[in-house]
């Protein structure tokens, strides 16, 4: 099971009746968005979703998965991997309206005219806010100077006197 290509387009209210579990995979080629940003280390991604109706009626997708990707890190520009650790629970809407009036721990998600949801969109989606703004080492691993170094010039770059130059020109 765990090498099951997982569907693109889904039915969310269909699956939900049928209280479908999907575990398997994306192909990470297919997250052209995501790709822009960072290099994925993996060709597949591995992601468990989940279809149920909850106790107010309501058609919920729930899921999660991890992706490791490789970022520059702003401090050294070396690169830098980390766990795109994703986790989701959404409920479809048809419009803003709808929207509006899910309860306040769901994240509505877009039906198309065909009453379907891309799920590997919606992974993309996840994983694009999972991406840290600033991207960085634990100090410890960055190849940049610590921080508190910066205040004290190593002594070979004291040496020579600037006023010795501006003398040349007198
Ligand atoms: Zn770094």
């Amino acid at each position: 099971m765990q090498n099951l290509k997982l569907p693109i387009m889904i039915n969310p209210r269909k699956s939900a009746q049928r209280r479908l579990v999907c575990d398997g995979f994306f192909e990470v080629s297919g997250m052209t968005r995501l790709l822009d940003v960072c290099t994925p280390c993996n060709e597949h991604m591995q992601v468990n979703v989940k279809f149920d109706v909850d106790d107010l009626g309501l058609n919920v997708i729930s899921g999660s998965g991890v992706l490791s990707v490789a970022l520059i890190c702003q401090r050294c520009t070396e690169s830098l991997i980390i766990d795109l650790d994703i986790e989701f629970t959404l409920s479809p809407a048809k419009n803003d309206e709808a929207a509006e009036a899910l309860p306040s721990y769901y994240d509505a998600i877009e039906l198309d005219e065909n009453g379907e949801v891309n799920l590997l969109e919606l992974v993309e989606e996840e994983l694009l806010l999972a991406i840290p703004l600033i991207a960085k080492h634990e100090p410890s691993q960055c190849q940049a100077p610590v921080d508190s170094v910066w205040g004290e010039l190593p002594e070979e770059l004291e040496k020579p006197n600037p006023f010795d130059v501006l003398q040349k020109f007198k």
